[in-house]
């Protein structure tokens, strides 16, 4: 069933070199290593698409993404053998993930078919007008032109290739080429085969999508530097966000780069919240920090707490509930060893004390729990990073005043989370102008794992959460990535394009 090959413009193309795949569990597979020349291939034939393509119908692009997801469901037990054995995530994570990834294809074919996300305006002509006339003029929303999508090594369907970005991208007309991650080449292609199929039944132009598999870094830096590309999405590292979107702002023409990069998520226990039932937030926060060993975007790895009796309760509850969770599967080797270092970076900051853990096996993830005084935490930068994986980190403040100074100090995050009973109200109400500033996504007493996609979801906020803070990469919003609005005078209405 697996071809160990690209797929490019509905062909299925091989390179010389291959590289072997690195399941968790299961039979490795060799697949062939993506080129600079194929990623030429991919995008002119994308370039090519979009003549028809960026001028096709709604109707036309909704039946195109209903017709993937019927495609990737019909995959599904496929899709579900190999996803678990490259990733290690258990068969119901990929499953659900799955659920979520067609049911994202078919919100965006609803979504296009309503039509609103056009935001069309129209100021009439007014030819008597003195001193001058007005013409007529018109705005509409228009797709980009060729994207290029890399799939994240967390989400091997969702965010990966017909995850989310790829799913906005097709119901804003644009074509698309991803840089499939070569921790999931396996579930990747399968996944494009599908999307081949849903084009071939289709009859749009092949060159509409097309995935380069990984392997080397010049397919990631070619991509984002191909002159025919108008736009990035991306899920994954600091590091590597941060290289391919300084690429993009050096091209000799910038293009827009939508990195969601890294973000702790910071939780804030307020005093009468804590007092009530901080032991319950802790329980409920060890299940949060846990999920899918830890790795996701929304993992909420800093709570904020007052120092006393509550915070204690707190800090034992969380305990608890992390020693009960047996070691995880990670992903990758890179990732379990990524944790690795962050472990040792947290342990080795000033003041900073080891409630628990124990060392992890190669690819295998135990959870960690630190604690750290306010002062502290607020001296040391690198506690603010990322750490991929189950670790929690609990800042003990003095009082809610240098609740807020934290509140100030952290850099943009997807999330912040308030734990409020009634009597907070004075305190959360100094808090949120400060966390509004810094997040993408306000919650009250619940945890931000889990993110629902739907029209008011914000996925993203201020560096380093995000490259771009007008941006979400989850929900209907995220169609706005891929197109710009063009105003257009005086045109004959026979040359305007769909619904204009
Ligand atoms: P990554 O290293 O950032 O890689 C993501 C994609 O970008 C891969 O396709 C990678 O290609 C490519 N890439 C990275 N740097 C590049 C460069 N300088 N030039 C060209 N291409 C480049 O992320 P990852 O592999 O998914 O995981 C590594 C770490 O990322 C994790 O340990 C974690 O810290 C973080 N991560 C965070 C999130 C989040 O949501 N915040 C999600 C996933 C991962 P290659 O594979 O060929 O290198």
């Amino acid at each position: 069933m697996l071809t160990g090959k690209h797929l490019i413009a509905g062909e299925w193309v091989g390179s010389d070199a291959t590289f072997a795949s690195e399941p968790a569990h299961g039979p490795s597979h060799d697949f062939s290593v993506g080129t600079a020349a194929l990623v030429d291939s991919a995008v002119e034939a994308a370039e090519a698409a979009f003549a028809t393509f960026g001028w096709s119908s709604r109707t036309e692009r909704a039946t195109l993404l209903r017709m993937i997801a019927d495609e990737i469901d019909a995959r599904g037990d496929a899709i579900t053998e190999i996803g678990t054995q490259e990733t290690g995530l258990p068969e119901a994570r990929l499953q659900g993930e799955r659920g979520r990834t067609v049911g994202q294809l078919r919100l965006f074919a609803d979504h296009i078919e309503a039509g609103d996300y056009l935001d069309i305006r129209h100021d009439p002509a007014m030819p008597d007008r003195a001193p001058l006339p007005r013409p007529d003029l018109r705005m509409i929303q228009r797709p980009l032109g060729p994207v290029a999508v890399f799939g994240a090594s967390n989400f091997p369907l969702a965010f990966s290739v017909a995850g989310g970005d790829t799913a906005a991208a097709i119901a804003a007309g644009c074509p698309v080429v991803v840089k499939g991650h070569s921790a999931h080449p396996g579930t990747g292609e399968i996944v494009a085969q599908a999307i081949d199929a849903a084009i071939k039944a289709t009859g749009v132009h092949p060159g509409v999508f097309s995935l380069v598999q990984g392997g080397k870094r010049d397919v990631g830096t070619r991509l984002v530097q191909h002159p025919l590309i108008r736009a990035v999405g991306f899920t994954g590292s600091l590091g590597g966000g941060r290289a391919l979107f300084d690429l993009c702002a050096q091209r000799e023409e910038p293009i827009p780069f939508f990195g969601e990069l890294g973000s702790v998520n910071p939780m804030f226990i307020l005093p009468q919240a804590a007092a009530a039932r901080g032991a319950e937030i802790g329980t409920g926060w060890a299940a949060s920090l846990t999920m899918g060993a830890g790795q996701f975007c929304t993992n909420p790895g800093v709570a904020v707490i007052i120092e006393g009796p509550d915070a204690d309760a707190f800090q034992s509850a969380a305990q608890t509930g992390l020693s009960s969770v047996a070691d995880q599967t990670m992903l990758t080797d890179g990732i379990a060893s990524a944790y690795r270092d962050g472990v040792s970076r947290v342990a080795a900051g000033t003041g900073v004390s080891k409630v628990m853990g124990t060392s992890c096996a190669t690819r295998d993830a135990a959870p960690y729990l630190f604690t750290v005084a306010g002062d502290d935490w607020l001296a040391d930068k690198k506690l603010q990073e990322e750490v991929f994986g189950p670790l929690g980190i609990i800042v003990r403040v003095k009082d809610v005043s240098q609740m807020q100074q934290i509140a100030r100090a952290i850099e943009g995050q997807l999330t912040c989370t308030l734990h409020l009973d009634a009597g907070d109200k004075p305190e959360a109400q100094a808090l949120l102008p400060l966390l509004e500033r810094k997040a993408g996504r306000l919650l009250a007493n619940s945890f931000p794992t889990g993110v629902e996609v739907c029209d008011s979801m914000v996925h993203g906020g201020p560096y380093p959460a995000s490259t771009n803070f007008g941006a979400t990469s989850v929900g209907t919003l995220s169609i706005r990535r891929f197109l710009r609005p063009v105003c257009y005078q005086g045109i004959p209405t026979d040359l305007l394009p769909e619904k204009l």
